[in-house]
């Protein structure tokens, strides 16, 4: 049985998050018992009579390989409560959006993942919620839209246009307000950015990517301090079905183990690259918030504790040349998401859901692990092809 919070000791509280990640979410330590966590696969859990512990009810209520992932979550974002897995990243935005009263009106970044925007679109087609989209790096237009609002999310780097809002400016804001907060956190991982600690209500992951890491899950989670607002996520979760399976979880958690290195590594290759990419002739635009002359620069500099791995770029030339550069080649793969050891590219415009704001020949890159040389090499020979 894995500890629980509760039974965790004191002085774990105090240990830092690149230990958390290798420490946390381990069998309790008795002698015999396995290293690891192990992948519980069941359905239901015996017993009669009255019910001890709801959550041992049935397999759609909780599992231990889930909890293991969300103690170690939890600790991550430094809430109260443990988090709670969901089949997917959209599956607890889902569930976060499911908080906003009927008829509730909801800010959202123009930039928002192109999921976001299309769940909270569809629920506006459908009367259930009405929308506000804004520009998140300009903190006057949010706040003013906050006004009367019922809910903020908030989404920083943006993906893929990597605008840094104003967190804990805009947190604040919103807690004045009474406006329920949310923060995706999937591009800076907990590692990076903590909103919770800058009172957000509850910070939603998509785990697919830098959390699990390895592009071999999809799996999503929710992280909040509010024993109100967990109570409602994890209804939200039992009746609508969207949770994850046991294997996806223990995968999941095995690649956490390495999210620090990992982390660590690609945003260093990441700010090598985007040095470099600024000083090639085939490149007109990069936007990567560890770049200084970045407008987004300085807030990623005081809120952020690192930069992120993801860089995007407007190569010269048109769609055709952009795509015939992509196709070129070798070593990065041309493919959607993000956060994985290895290195992918992506023109984002191809998906028609894609916001028209963001340029046709938008690139964006995930750095993942490998040598800088190879993937230096490999961008510059296939950019070098691009006729500008
Ligand atoms: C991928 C992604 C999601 C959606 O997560 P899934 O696991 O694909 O459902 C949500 N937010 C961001 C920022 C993402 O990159």
């Amino acid at each position: 049985m894995t500890a629980r919070p509760e039974d965790i000791p004191a002085h774990d509280a105090d240990l830092r998050p690149d230990t958390v990640v290798v420490a946390g979410g381990r069998p309790a330590p008795e002698h015999d018992a396995p290293v690891g966590p192990s992948i519980v696969l069941t359905s239901t859990y015996r017993g009669s009579g009255e019910l001890r512990d709801a959550d041992r009810a049935y397999g759609r209520f909780s599992n231990p390989t889930w909890e293991d992932v969300e103690d170690v979550l939890a600790r991550l974002e430094r809430a109260e409560l443990p988090g709670l897995l969901y089949a997917s990243g959209l599956a607890a935005i889902a569930s976060v959006l499911s908080l906003v009263p009927a008829g509730g009106r909801l800010v959202l970044p123009r930039h928002s993942y192109q999921g976001s925007l299309a769940l909270a679109s569809d629920l506006e087609a459908r009367g259930l919620l009405s929308v506000t989209t804004v520009d998140v790096a300009d903190t006057e237009q949010t706040v003013a839209a906050l006004e009367g609002a019922d809910a903020l999310w908030l989404e920083s780097p943006t993906n893929p246009m990597l605008e840094v809002a104003d967190v804990p400016a805009l947190l604040a804001a919103a807690r004045e307000r009474g406006v329920l907060s949310c923060v995706d956190n999937t591009f800076a991982t907990p590692l990076v950015q903590r909103p919770l600690e800058h009172g957000a209500d509850v910070v939603v992951h998509s785990v697919t990517k830098y959390l699990a890491g390895h592009s071999d899950v999809v799996l999503g989670a929710a992280v909040t301090s509010d024993p109100e607002l967990r109570g409602r996520l994890k209804k939200h979760r039992s009746l609508h079905g969207a949770i994850p399976g046991p294997f996806e979880a223990w995968l999941a958690l095995r690649g956490m183990r390495t999210l620090a290195l990992r982390v660590e590594r690609s945003t260093t290759t990441a700010g090598e690259l985007a040095r470099r990419l600024a000083e090639h002739p085939a490149v007109r635009e990069v936007r990567y918030p560890g770049l200084p002359e970045d407008p987004g620069h300085a807030r990623a500099a005081a809120q952020m504790d690192g930069f992120g791995s993801v860089v995007a770029i407007v190569p010269a030339g048109d769609v055709g040349a952009v795509e015939a550069a992509v196709d070129a080649l070798r070593l990065w793969t041309p493919a959607t998401s993000l956060g994985g050891v290895e290195s992918l590219v992506e023109r984002r415009r191809r998906h028609h859901e894609e916001p028209h704001s963001v340029p046709e020949t938008l690139l964006r890159l995930s750095v993942g692990i490998e040598n800088v040389e190879d993937l230096w090499a490999d961008l510059d020979r296939a950019l070098s092809g691009i006729d500008r």
